[in-house]
């Protein structure tokens, strides 16, 4: 299958695979991925990219550009790690954004900007910050954009649904266990929120796909105080962006009205940025299989078949702003989830060097493929502006 590649010139490749072996090694949580920025700036500062960084209001998110005329295309980085390393692969992300635009600005005179995005995990302030870049009206001056992300097979397009987490802080007054008429117990509107958040959720059509997930993070220090004080971290996700805010509407109304029946007091707040769900580009995803297959791969493209959506990205969010293609780089074997150590050693871009390779081919091929045609151009841009509508 692998025999073909590879077109891409061997200085490129030797450099993304460095860049990517770098990045594996530093491992560097969300919102504090500077060292892994910096690299990717460097590199990129050093093929001739103008570099904005920090960019958006984040230290370790940049905007890289390679202007030659002509419209622009749009790749998005990531390198934020988890706390067992790259167990997500953005490391690979990375390298592939940085392989593809090398290879698009060099070889082929096409104009590139690079968006590296930290915290896709959503760790720290930069937490979805393709979502802020996107709120801040960041993501722009380009006319289409590709996403990248290791995965258990081959794909193109993505589905993914609207995502919210908030937390919700209760505050009662503590008191001894046997003086409940001087106390206010902030567990129970804990406790009761969770039972009337599970209810709600059974009451909602199984078409808006409601999910809420839910933790009590804190219920009280010791059994014999009444607890003046809990929180909990509810994770809200539902098939659109709309159903989503409603569903958020109704949960800030139940902590509301429990709160007041419990005599507490009550903050909610934004963990994360709100994903919107994903709006996929089929004219891009349809290049970048066309690709994929003359460079021997069989990939899934999600217009073609009918998948539930299983994640939530904010990457999502890019594809409400601009026409937005996606490829999946199969690194390991089928139903190997993500975040597992299996995933990480399969992130390891010495093992991965065949399969980056055909990523970047790909999508470098496409990109190149759209932009020369204006045919091409129009149908993708008219059917971004159907799907917005
Ligand atoms: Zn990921």
């Amino acid at each position: 299958m692998l025999s073909c590649y590879s077109n891409m010139r061997r200085e490129i490749r030797e450099e993304t695979l460095e860049v990517s072996r770098r990045i594996y090694e530093y491992a560097e949580l969300g919102s504090q991925e500077y060292r892994s920025s910096k690299l990717m700036a460097e590199h990129l500062s050093r093929h001739g990219f103008t570099v904005e960084m920090p960019y958006g209001g984040m230290d370790t998110a940049f905007k890289a550009t390679c202007y030659r005329g002509g419209p622009t295309v749009g790749l998005l980085a990531e390198y934020d790690a988890l706390p067992n390393g790259h167990s997500c692969g953005h490391n690979l992300i990375a390298a592939w954004a940085l392989g593809t635009a090398v290879t698009l600005c060099e070889d082929f005179g096409i104009s590139i900007t690079v968006f590296g995005t930290p915290s896709e995990e959503g760790i720290g302030p930069y937490a979805g910050s393709k979502a802020i870049l996107v709120e801040k009206n960041l993501i722009r001056d380009v006319d289409f954009v590709m996403g990248m992300h290791p995965d258990d097979r081959w794909a193109v397009g993505s589905v993914s649904l609207a995502d919210l987490t908030i937390e919700a802080e209760f505050r009662g007054r503590s008191s001894h266990l046997l003086g409940p008429d001087y106390g206010i117990n902030a567990l129970a509107p804990a406790i009761e929120t969770y039972i009337a958040l599970n209810n709600l959720r059974s009451s909602i059509s199984d078409l808006k796909r409601p999910v809420i997930g839910m933790i009590i993070k804190e219920g009280g220090k010791a059994s014999n105080v009444i607890p003046d004080r809990s929180v909990m971290e509810i994770d809200l996700r539902s098939s659109k962006r709309t159903y989503l805010e409603d569903l958020y509407g109704k949960t800030r109304e139940i902590i509301a009205s429990i709160s007041r029946m419990h005599s507490c007091e009550f903050t909610i707040r934004d963990v994360t940025p709100l994903y919107d769900e994903y709006i996929s580009n089929e004219t891009i995803d349809d290049m970048l299989e066309e690709e994929l297959r003359s460079l021997g791969v069989d990939p899934v493209n999600i217009h073609r078949v009918n998948e539930p959506a299983m994640g939530s990205t904010d990457e999502a969010n890019v594809s409400h702003v601009v026409p937005t293609g996606h490829i999946d780089v199969k690194i390991v074997q089928p139903s190997i989830p993500a975040h597992t150590d299996e995933f990480r050693m399969a992130a390891d871009p010495d093992r991965a060097a065949e399969v980056l390779t055909i990523g970047i081919e790909a999508a470098a091929g496409a990109a190149a493929k759209i932009v020369r045609d204006r045919s091409l151009m129009k149908r993708m841009k008219n059917e971004f502006k159907e799907a917005i509508r």
